[in-house]
């Protein structure tokens, strides 16, 4: 099928939303709680699935500013969608995040498909900076109790490692903290993976910074002899890049 001939993307559902409430579970780390009667229609569709976030004004493309993020937890009882969303500085959301209060109305699309764990494996590495926070934990409480997964987070502070509120008996957390200034992103998220131990049939799930993805990814298949489907790796953000695209699995 050429690409003329492909159908086109069936569109995600809209829901008009309005902010319940925001609290800072950390420093950098803003949780916004929708409600609204539109979203009796939001089906969650799993793990680190993704919704999007739609914010006034228009691309250049005319097509409306909209950021992609994960749906941490949703309560169809109350109609209420939980969204952390890192305060990382400038940018159509990370703005939006720092002056949201309770009672202002938001879009939201979504959501779009959940990450499929595979039932045959038991131990996972699930890797990733604070925008994969609420992936992970959606993955964490998802996870069969006899399963076991070894968590690595790359923070800029220590205290961030407080926004992942999920746990999991067989789950190990090391924190690795960027130094004031410091090192490029992701790339103590490498050095890790690096070094982790990989055992025969684990799965991998790794959201970073998309320059690191790659090189994570890269290291993965042709140093480590690990299979594609074993792994999922997702470009969450690109540096110096505004709107990085959300379908970015890190390949060359
Ligand atoms: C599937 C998926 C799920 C995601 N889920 C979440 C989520 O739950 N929570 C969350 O916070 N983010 C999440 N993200 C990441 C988020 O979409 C990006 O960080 C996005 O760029 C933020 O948009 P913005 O408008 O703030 O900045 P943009 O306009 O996109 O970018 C402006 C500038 O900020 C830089 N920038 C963007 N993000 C970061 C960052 N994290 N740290 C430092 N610099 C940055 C860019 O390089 C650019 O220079 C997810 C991304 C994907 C693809």
């Amino acid at each position: 099928m050429t690409t003329s001939d492909a159908p086109p993307k069936p569109k995600k559902a809209r829901h008009a939303v309005t902010v319940k409430s925001v609290t800072d579970v950390t420093p950098r780390m803003r949780r916004i709680v929708f409600t609204g009667e539109a979203l009796s229609a939001f089906e969650w569709s799993g793990p680190a699935a993704h919704i999007k976030l739609l914010f006034a004004g228009e691309t250049p493309e005319s097509k409306p500013v909209m950021r992609t993020y994960t749906p941490r937890r949703f309560d169809a009882a109350t109609c209420e969608l939980t969204v952390d969303m890192v305060l990382h500085g400038e940018g159509p959301a990370a703005s939006w995040a720092a002056q949201a209060e309770a009672g202002q109305p938001l879009t939201i699309a979504g959501p779009g498909r959940a990450y499929a764990l595979d039932d045959a494996a038991t131990h996972w590495v699930l890797a990733g900076d604070d925008t994969a926070i609420p992936a992970l934990a959606t993955i964490l409480e998802s996870l069969p109790a006899h399963a076991t997964a070894e968590v690595f987070l790359e923070l800029p502070a220590f205290e961030e490692a407080a926004a992942l509120d999920a746990a999991h008996p067989g789950a190990r957390l090391t924190r690795l903290v960027r130094a004031d200034g410091g090192a490029e992103p992701g790339s103590m998220l490498e050095a890790a993976i690096r070094s982790a131990s990989l055992p025969e049939g684990v799965r991998l799930y790794v959201a970073a910074e998309a320059g690191a993805i790659r090189r994570i990814r890269r290291h993965l298949l042709q140093e480590r002899g690990m299979a594609p489907a074993q792994m999922v790796t997702r470009g969450y953000w690109k540096l110096g890049e505004t709107d990085h695209p959300d379908r970015d699995y890190g390949e060359d």
